[in-house]
């Protein structure tokens, strides 16, 4: 395949981490492409607010992406629609093989974060997009005055089951144990709402349903054994979040769950590879450690293409 063109920097992925490593590595001057294969801002499009990023009390997460992203244009990066199918490296040299041809990369910042974890249970496949979603803020205003489940216990699961109430008649928050995962003040702030029914100790066994969609829930209380299908118009599904990184196995060291093992200043075991946010191996994924992750492994691609000569300005 005939090479495109060369950048200096070339970042895998438009949510916050690779969008705030393009902000980062333009004002270094380096020549900055960001390659992303749907729209830019990543998982936070899906988020309805989010509430932790400083100097913002509560910020649309579709809002929020689409700023981080004409800041980064605004300084000169330029974007590439398409898939990353692999990284191949040459000697000193670094390509990214992407749907749209193959682009010859001074650094490369891998940043193409994580999405949600499927269940697994039976019906899961079947209807999703027909009352199974992993999006509140995508699909919420279809359960205008329904019942719906809301499967986890983390903050998403919490936060979204909140988010929901502004639609739905009534929210199940359904986890498989007694306590949530989510951090206090989420949890406090779910169980105080009216619209939301925790059931604890249960796993979903399947998601029911006929011609219409979902009409149901089957889930089983792990304590007493006891199986119940609850009513429902529509199940989300917040269960985690699974890494984009298997397009990297052949070149990248991953750990047992897929994540991009990062050593100081975000290395990879390839040098003038970086990884950033939430596809690495790290305990914190949220907006502002992908974005801190983004100016750091950033930089170390500056220091990186400087000490080795290969700046292009
Ligand atoms: P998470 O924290 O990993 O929580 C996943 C939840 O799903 C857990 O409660 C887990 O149960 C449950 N679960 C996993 N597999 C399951 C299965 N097969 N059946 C039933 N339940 C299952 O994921 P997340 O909520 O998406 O959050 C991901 C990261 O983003 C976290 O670090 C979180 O703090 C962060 N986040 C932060 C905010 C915020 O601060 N505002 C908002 C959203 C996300 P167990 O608890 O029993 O393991």
């Amino acid at each position: 395949m005939a090479i495109m063109e060369t950048y200096d920097l070339v970042i895998l992925g438009g949510g916050p981490a690779g969008l705030t490593a393009a902000v980062y590595g333009r004002r270094a001057g380096l020549r900055t492409l960001v390659v992303e294969r749907e729209s830019h801002g990543g998982q936070i499009n899906m988020t309805s607010s989010v509430e932790n990023w400083p100097g913002a009390k509560a910020v649309n997460g579709f809002e929020l992406g689409a700023s981080f992203s004409s800041h980064a244009e605004s300084l000169g990066a330029e974007f590439l629609s398409a898939q990353v199918e692999k990284l191949r490296a040459e000697g000193g040299r670094r390509f990214v093989v992407t749907s749209a041809g193959e682009i010859e990369a001074g650094a490369i910042i891998i940043a193409t974060g994580a999405s949600a974890s499927r269940l697994g249970v039976s019906g899961e496949a079947e209807f999703t997009g027909q009352g199974v979603s992993y999006c509140a803020v995508c699909d919420a205003p279809f359960y205008r005055g329904q019942t719906v489940a809301v499967i986890g216990g983390g903050n998403t699961a919490v936060e979204e089951a909140e988010y929901l109430t502004a639609f739905a008649a009534k929210v199940y928050l359904v986890h498989r144990r007694g306590e949530f995962r989510a951090n206090r003040s989420a949890v406090d702030k779910a169980l105080a709402n009216p619209k939301i029914e925790p059931v604890l100790h249960s796993v979903p066994l399947a998601v029911e349903g006929d011609s219409s969609g979902v009409t149901g829930l089957r889930i089983k209380n792990v304590q007493s054994g006891e199986e119940t299908s609850l009513a429902v118009s529509g199940v989300f599904i917040f269960v985690g979040t699974v890494p984009h990184s298997g397009f990297l196995r052949d070149l990248v060291t991953l750990d047992q769950g897929g994540w991009v093992v990062t050593g100081p200043g975000l290395s990879t075991n390839v040098p003038g590879v970086f990884a950033a946010g939430d596809v690495r191996d790290t305990d914190l994924r949220q907006v502002v450690t992908a974005a801190a992750d983004g100016a750091r492994a950033a930089m170390s691609a500056y220091r990186y293409l400087s000490d080795s000569g290969r700046v292009s300005h």
